[in-house]
Formats: structure tokens, C-alpha cells, sequence
């Protein structure tokens, strides 16, 4: 996927994502409209202890912050 938003090193530099090779990385407009669609959230939203189970739910973010 080609990247050529302005902020992209900006985004990488609070990115908290684990997930290798992701090609959203860095790109938050399509890292958010991809988790969306699953009915999930981005990495960022979580905190670092639960981002790397990958469990990204709507269900998993209220269970954090709920
Ligand atoms: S949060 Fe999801 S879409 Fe965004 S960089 Fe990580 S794995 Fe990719």
C-alpha cells in the first residue's frame, strides 16, 4: 500500500502497534477505517499490556475502560 500521508512519520512515532508487516502502519485514516469495519479499534486505543494480544473489540476496549 502506498503511504504518502504528510503526518506518516509523525503517526509511526505514536504508533503502539505490535502487528508485523502491517501495511496500515503509520497510516492511521486506513488503520481506523480497516479496524471499523470489524467492529474493532485501533492499537492506540489500547494499552500497550492488551494491544499485543491483538484482541482489538469493541468488547475488549468497554472490558478496559468500561
Ligand atoms: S492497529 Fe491494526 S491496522 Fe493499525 S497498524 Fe496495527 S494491525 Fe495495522
Amino acid at each position: 500500500m502506498a503511504v504518502n500521508c504528510e503526518n506518516y512519520d509523525e503517526n509511526l512515532k505514536f504508533c503502539n502497534c505490535t502487528y508485523p508487516g502491517c501495511p496500515h502502519k503509520g497510516n492511521c485514516c486506513s488503520c481506523i477505517r480497516y479496524h471499523l469495519k470489524r467492529k474493532e479499534l485501533p492499537a492506540c486505543c489500547f494499552p500497550d499490556g492488551v494491544e499485543k494480544t491483538y484482541d482489538r473489540t469493541f468488547d475488549k476496549f468497554i472490558e478496559v475502560y468500561g
